[in-house]
């Protein structure tokens, strides 16, 4: 029994909270976003393959301590129906490769691989196990904007999926760098916050981000301003908005480069750039369209 669980990626957690193991899988999935925010994917992969094994453990399906993780998925899916999809042959190349994470160990070429695994096992995965036998729905528990990033990354991942162009490492690069950013403040040293304070009251910071926006929409065609989905900072994301798509009359971001936090994208992410904008575009559609001439 676990009495004081802290959490530090969840607002609300399972009932049971404070039984064995029903902490321990929402910790190890907490390990699992640290250890996406750190880039270290094959790790993440373990870390998350812990995470649906201890939701598992927790549950009601005649389990054994010992029992692997084939082993447990075997169980659940002798007891649930909504486990059914999860049957040996869909989860073999995600236990292979953490099997050969934990054991040998792994080199950057094992890094694609195990982010393709945690999008197409890992997450979904998870997330079912959570609903399934903790009763907890993982995308209402979790703080908004990472539940935001899990779920942009996951629908990007499935248009590509569904396009056959799903390779690259950079499905949770958006919430990677939302976690870092989110950690920044703990590792700067009192001048620097001083100083930061200093250029507010002078001026100096909104002049510098007026240069940085000037200089990024010179690099694109058809810019609009947004709120950063890292950084969460209103108007500092500068988009380059898709001019195919602005002529059939729709707003798709394609690129984007923030001018207080610096993430830009790349165009090979534009899938990821696409649904990280999507919220905020789509009910500005009219307006964007009548700004460029495209509408009345
Ligand atoms: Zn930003």
């Amino acid at each position: 029994m676990n009495e004081h669980v802290t959490l530090l990626f969840f607002r609300s957690s399972p009932s049971r909270i404070s039984e064995d193991y029903v902490a321990a899988a929402l910790q190890n999935f907490e390990t699992f976003i640290f250890l996406i925010a750190l880039r270290r994917y094959p790790s993440a992969l373990a870390a998350i393959a812990a995470a649906i094994e201890s939701a598992l453990q927790a549950s009601s399906i005649g389990q054994k301590p010992k029992d692997g993780l084939q082993t447990l998925l075997k169980r659940a899916l002798s007891v649930s129906a909504a486990m059914s999809q999860w049957d040996d042959v869909r989860t073999t190349a995600f236990r292979d490769l953490r099997n050969q994470i934990t054991h040998r160990g792994f080199s950057p070429r094992d890094d694609e691989r195990s982010i393709l695994e945690i999008m197409k096992t890992g997450i979904p995965l998870f997330f079912e196990v959570a609903k399934e036998f903790l009763e907890f729905d993982c995308r209402e528990g979790l703080h908004t904007e990472y539940a935001e990033h899990l779920q942009v990354a996951v629908a990007a991942y499935e248009a590509a999926c569904a396009e056959g162009s799903a390779g690259g490492t950079f499905w949770l690069q958006a919430l990677g760098a939302s976690v870092r950013w989110s950690l920044k403040d703990n590792f700067q040293s009192s001048w620097e916050l001083m100083a930061l304070e200093g250029a507010d009251i002078h001026g100096d910071r909104y002049l510098m981000h007026q240069e940085a926006r000037t200089e990024i929409e010179k690099g694109f065609e058809y810019p609009w301003d947004c709120r950063c989905p890292i950084c969460l900072q209103d108007d500092a994301a500068v988009v380059e908005l898709d001019g195919a798509a602005l002529d059939g009359h729709q707003v798709v971001a394609v690129l984007f480069e923030c001018i207080n936090c610096g993430y830009a994208s790349k165009l090979r992410e534009q899938l990821l750039t696409k649904q990280l904008f999507r919220h905020q575009l789509t009910p500005i559609r009219e307006s964007i369209l009548k700004s460029y001439g495209l509408a009345t």
